[in-house]
């Protein structure tokens, strides 16, 4: 079972990486990959919690806005975690998200909805990269709603009034730089219609020219009329399909290994990365 999109406590997940690791062992995942929203923080806890035949890809899923503002998801996998382009590529997509968070507050606040950025922080675990699901889980804190599922309905998907864009790379931007990184970048849930605008069909060749490798095309937030389309840009431009969970622990419905990669592929992916850089138990 090869799951490559994940997340933990350093980003919007509710397991630690360790958590997370001991999760996929148990559940008989064999490739997991580690890819919070815009950090590699959990990587060093992930590498340690490492134990059997287990094999850990590192990654980060990068934050992005297309010149019109669309919002894309692009994982990056197997890339240089020094690299300092790329770190500050997402130091600065984790600084502006504090502001940004102000700003959705001041907004809900307006509105009549009392929660505050203290709120925020109580619920939030050190260090993480700060989303929108810490909103919801301060909006159920506070009682003003049951889940961070019911947030996202109304009150914080990209569609709402309340919602503020934050400081992101270009798609094109962030492959580039995943690639320079030498690592394998993927666009995750292209077509996740029911999170909000989705991107053109005709936008794949850009990110083609860019570097990009794969696509993320079996994932729960896209239908079968979605994941067929996909399918087949992914065939036409000869890119890697990839399945994935986009697991959040228990932050979200999504199971560990619902969806997955299929072997051939994922053999296929990993060797457009510069190096041989999936981890392992240290034996030694
Ligand atoms: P942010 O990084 O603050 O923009 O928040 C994005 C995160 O919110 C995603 O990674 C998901 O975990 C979650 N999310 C976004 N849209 C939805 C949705 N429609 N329903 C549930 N969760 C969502
Ligand atoms: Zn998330
Ligand atoms: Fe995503
Ligand atoms: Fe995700």
């Amino acid at each position: 079972m090869i799951d490559l999109h994940t997340h933990t406590t350093c980003s919007d997940g509710t397991d630690t990486p360790r958590a997370l690791i001991n999760t996929a062992l148990a559940q008989g995942v064999e490739v997991i990959a580690l890819t919070d929203h815009d950090t590699v923080a959990g990587w060093e806890e992930a590498i340690s919690a490492l134990r059997g035949e287990i094999e850990l890809v590192l990654g980060a899923e990068i934050s992005c806005l297309t010149e019109n503002s669309t919002s894309v998801h692009m994982l990056g996998l197997l890339f240089d975690g020094t690299n300092p382009e790329m770190l500050s590529m997402l130091e600065q997509t984790r600084d502006d998200r504090v502001p940004r968070m102000i700003k959705m507050i001041e907004l809900l606040n307006d509105a009549g909805i009392h929660v505050s950025m203290q709120d925020v922080e109580e619920v939030m675990p050190h260090g993480a990269t700060m989303g929108r699901p810490h909103l919801a889980d301060a909006m159920v804190k506070r009682g003003l709603i049951s889940s961070r599922d019911e947030a996202f309905k109304d009150l914080l998907n990209n569609e709402s009034k309340f919602y503020v864009a934050h400081i992101a790379p270009t798609p094109e931007a962030a492959i580039a730089q995943i690639r320079a990184a030498g690592g394998v970048a993927v666009i995750a849930h292209p077509f996740a219609s029911r999170r909000g605008e989705t991107l053109e069909a005709e936008a794949f060749s850009s990110l083609v020219s860019a570097g990009l490798n794969g696509i993320e095309v079996d994932h729960r937030d896209q239908n079968n009329d979605e994941r067929a389309m996909l399918r087949k840009i992914a065939k036409e431009l000869d890119l890697v399909v990839t399945g994935a969970s986009d697991y959040h622990g228990t932050g979200k419905l999504n199971r560990l290994g619902e969806c997955t990669t299929n072997r051939e592929q994922w053999e296929k992916l990993e060797a457009l990365a510069d190096k041989r850089r999936v981890v392992r138990a240290d034996r030694s």
